[in-house]
């Protein structure tokens, strides 16, 4: 389930759209190692700490370059029962120092009560052990477009590869300066690819970003999607300049 193929994503501020640095508190190593390398796989980049302690040092830095250390990071997912300082007092100091990022919190109690806990300390999120990988990521990504959207809202707007321009407000993409007509579908795949152009997609990870986690269908509907995409973009569609397959993992842009 996890797997490392694709830690190299290019990671300019320029392509890393939706992601970000992520600081994962959890003492339990097992789930500390998987969720981070799931992390990692998707494209974000992962701060691990295993205390509470240790993550406020993270976030507010040591005594010495105290100033700015959050501005780094993106998103904390917060185990609850950790060894001294507990995930709920790191979540109210957290915000206590006016520090601006969303929280997600992971934890094995999952009464109502601790949930409304929880987000009135000023968590985000709230997730229930034992979860799924995919559900996790699903809300990173969720949180982190909320939280972007309302802290830079035009932030990274026209999104550029080659002669290829895609509009992401405007939901318009234009080759060589010539609007072409796209279905929200091949545009969300091609905001997807171009957000990371070379980065390598598996067809299960374009249903997840594009349809959602909770897609039923087959991932052969990827391919008539890339074939659509490359009839209205490629020049050549079946020997295309863009959109490339790559045998035995899937797609990837230039
Ligand atoms: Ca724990």
């Amino acid at each position: 389930m996890v797997s490392l193929r694709s830690k190299a994503a290019p990671a300019t501020s320029e392509i890393r759209v939706g992601l970000g640095k992520v600081l994962l508190v959890e003492d339990e190593a097992l789930i500390r190692e998987t969720v981070a390398l799931s992390l990692a796989d998707e494209g974000f980049e992962v701060l691990v700490a295993d205390n509470g302690q240790r993550a406020l040092e993270m976030l507010t830095g040591s005594a010495d370059q105290r100033k700015g250390a959050i501005a780094d990071i993106s998103l904390i997912i917060l185990d609850l029962m950790l060894p001294g300082m507990n995930g709920l007092d790191l979540c109210r100091l957290v915000r206590h120092q006016g520090m601006d990022v969303p929280i997600l919190i992971l934890s094995a109690k999952g009464t109502e009560t601790d949930r409304v806990v929880g987000l009135e300390v000023g968590a985000d999120d709230y997730l229930t052990k034992p979860f799924g990988m995919r559900e996790l990521i699903a809300r990173c990504r969720a949180l982190l477009r909320r939280y972007q959207s309302k802290t830079k809202p035009d932030s990274k707007s026209v999104l550029k590869f080659e002669d290829i321009a895609l509009h992401t407000n405007e939901c318009q993409v234009f080759l060589s300066e010539k609007e072409i007509s796209l279905s929200p579908k091949e545009f969300k795949i091609l905001e997807l690819l171009i957000s990371q152009p070379k980065r390598v997609w598996s067809r299960d990870q374009i249903i997840d970003q594009v349809w959602g986690y909770d897609f039923m269908g087959d991932n052969k509907t990827v391919d008539v999607h890339i074939r659509w995409l490359r009839e209205k973009l490629e020049e050549t569609p079946s020997d295309p300049k863009y959109l490339k397959t790559v045998r035995g993992f899937g797609y990837r842009l230039g």
